[in-house]
């Protein structure tokens, strides 16, 4: 079994909150730890257990960072919160990362006392009616959307459709203003040798430039050090 799994075991049978904080993190930054910390404490939640994707069915597999890396970074950024997990869940199963099977196997796990929560975007969860047997999936959780700041929530609502008026109940939002900070922002910085400081944990900045992660091909560690020393060369 998932090491991690086994704290979620610890949960069974008693009268609990779980979440899975659901996401392809590439790379993990400080928007998706305040939006899980700010959905554990509103929600009060026992558990959150980040859930990287292996691949997720909207997107190729070479349109994201490989899973060990998307894996570790996620593993250094939760490790100084006592409420936070990783599991490797999704990351072990053949892709693509179908979030109904990952809920089944969570539920399989915890039994019936414990509420399962899904966190993750509001413009992720805007597709919900594309997954795969979404009634099921909203049967068996509840789902808390992270907004960015100026979201327009009656998009949610208009996109959900018949989903909302059924399971109004299960739905709730979370206005998460870190998330100003996105994933294709820090990549793009990367590439373009910009600063990421301070936008995710200073342990994933490093993991990010250990392993040269989103560099443009034929960009080398050599070449972003030149361009640090430089230092009016860098912009931004
Ligand atoms: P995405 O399309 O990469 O992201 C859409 C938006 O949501 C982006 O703005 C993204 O910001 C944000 N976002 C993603 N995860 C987030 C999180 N945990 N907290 C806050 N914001 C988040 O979304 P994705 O990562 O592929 O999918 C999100 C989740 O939905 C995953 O667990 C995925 O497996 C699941 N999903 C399931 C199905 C299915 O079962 N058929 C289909 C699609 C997605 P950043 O880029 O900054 O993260």
């Amino acid at each position: 079994m998932d090491p991690e799994m086994e704290d979620l075991v610890q949960l069974r049978g008693r009268t609990a909150s779980a979440a899975i904080m659901g996401g392809t993190f590439d790379p993990i930054h400080y928007g998706h730890l305040v939006a899980a910390e700010a959905a554990r404490v509103k929600f009060q939640l026992d558990k959150v257990f980040f859930v990287p994707n292996r691949q997720p069915p909207h997107k190729k597999d070479y349109q994201v960072t490989a899973a060990k890396h998307r894996y570790q970074m996620t593993v250094l950024a939760t490790i100084t919160n006592p409420h936070f997990y990783v599991s490797r869940i999704e990351l072990d199963r053949p892709a693509p990362s179908y979030t109904i099977d990952t809920l089944r196997s969570v539920k399989e796990l915890l039994g019936s006392k414990t509420q399962v929560f899904f966190i993750s975007g509001a413009d992720a969860i805007l597709d919900i009616l594309t997954w795969k047997d979404v009634d099921e999936v909203m049967e068996m959780c509840y789902f808390i959307a992270a907004t960015r700041p100026g979201y327009r929530l009656e998009e949610l609502g208009r996109r959900l459709g018949y989903l909302l008026k059924k399971y109004s109940h299960k739905v709730f939002c979370v206005e998460v203003p870190a998330l100003a900070i996105s994933s294709t922002d820090i990549r793009e910085r990367v590439t373009q040798n910009r600063p990421i400081k301070y936008l995710l944990p200073e342990s994933v900045e490093n993991y990010i430039y250990k392993y040269e992660l989103y560099k443009r091909a034929g960009s080398t560690l050599k070449t972003h050090v030149a361009q640090e020393l430089k230092g009016n060369e860098v912009k931004d």
